[in-house]
């Protein structure tokens, strides 16, 4: 018989019933308070078997539909062709050669991505932020420049099941380290400090993160937040006074939103869209960016009732002496026509890197 699990960072399923060759499972929703879609799951024993994954608690497959792995290193995307709308299902064909499998809503990636990723860039500097509430440590890490003159913070996986924020902090360490001259004027000024799991635990519990009971870490930025990785972030950045420039923090949009967009916090507009015409000019990646697509404070669901005036980016806008402070949404599997991978969001994230290179020096 096969066998299905979640015992492995970044794990999320219940299994309801086991057939011959069939399952039925869903999304471990525990400490959310809203229906959301991540699940990623292993399944053993199933050399040459042919099998039905029936999921039991609403569409949760995003545009590229289900991703595939043979041992969490690398990843493929299914295709939307390959699940049934009215079932909310799929079925895979293992062949002789595979007896272990992973599937997942998107690309997963936890701390054993980051440590891998870091092997190659032995000039990052690593610090602590805090310890979690499960004793976790909170990664900080330093991009020191000679000159240290401003600081620009960088977060991601407030929201914990939002992955692929990460492979853009990738392409921007990549940036920062490459040998161009708007790299090189980063090494000489600019400190790039980066939070890359804000909630730790999530990610490496496979949580959702979003809409977390009572409140998840993007709506933590009050007068006595409740998170310790907030918490200290907030008296990190505390210390930073004029040197703190620009912060931008990462995110995943909705289920099967394609495309990339800015969240513009009310605050310091002008100096956002200065930086999304540099960013939309600068991007030579296969991923669109356009400024059309940013999406003002009080438009959709940016606002207040929906608690955004409690996020990072919007905290800090008001806050902080920064230039200016958003959010960007980076979709999970496509923008426009283009399938997103792994590679081309480095890309993207590389372009991301130049464009705060540019911005800083044109200001
Ligand atoms: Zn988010």
């Amino acid at each position: 018989m096969f066998i299905i699990d979640k015992d492995f960072p970044g794990g999320n399923i219940i299994v309801d019933e086991i057939g011959e060759d069939f399952v039925k499972i869903r999304q471990d929703l525990s400490f959310t308070r809203e229906w959301w879609f991540y699940w990623c799951f292993r399944i053993r024993n199933v050399r040459g078997k042919k099998i039905k994954f029936y999921f039991t608690d609403g569409n949760v497959f995003g545009s590229m539909g289900v991703c595939f792995s043979r041992n969490r290193k690398k990843w493929k995307w299914l295709g939307r062709e390959n699940i049934n709308k009215k079932e909310n299902s799929f079925s895979y064909k293992f062949s002789d050669f595979i007896n272990t499998a992973y599937f997942s809503f998107c690309i997963p990636y936890v701390e054993y991505d980051l440590k891998k990723f870091l092997k190659k860039f032995p000039k990052v500097e690593r610090r602590i932020l805090t310890i979690s509430e499960n004793r976790r440590e909170v990664e900080h890490l330093i991009l020191k420049s000679g000159k240290s003159k401003f600081k620009v913070l960088l977060t991601a996986r407030h929201h914990a099941c939002e992955t692929m924020a990460n492979f853009l902090l990738e392409g921007i360490i990549n940036f920062w380290f490459d040998k161009n001259i708007d790299s090189k004027f980063l090494q000489k000024y600019i400190d790039f400090h980066i939070i890359p799991f804000i909630d730790k635990d999530g990610v490496e519990e496979g949580r959702q993160g979003k809409n977390s009971i009572p409140h998840d870490h993007n709506r933590d930025y009050t007068e006595s937040p409740i998170y310790s990785s907030t918490r200290a972030l907030i008296k990190e950045i505390s210390k930073w006074n004029k040197k703190f420039i620009l912060s931008i923090d990462f995110h995943c949009p909705y289920i099967d939103e394609e495309k990339i967009y800015i969240v513009e916090p009310p605050f310091k507009v002008k100096e956002v869209r200065i930086f999304s015409q540099i960013l939309e000019e600068t991007n030579k990646s296969k991923l669109k960016f356009s400024i059309k697509d940013n999406l003002p404070f009080g438009k959709g669901w940016n606002n207040k009732e929906e608690g955004e005036d409690k996020s990072c980016s919007y905290y800090i806008a008001k806050n902080f002496p920064t230039k200016f402070s958003c959010s960007i949404e980076f979709p999970y599997s496509k923008c426009g026509k283009e399938i997103i991978n792994e590679k081309n969001s480095r890309e993207f994230g590389y372009y991301i890197g130049k464009s705060i290179s540019k911005y800083i020096q044109q200001i």
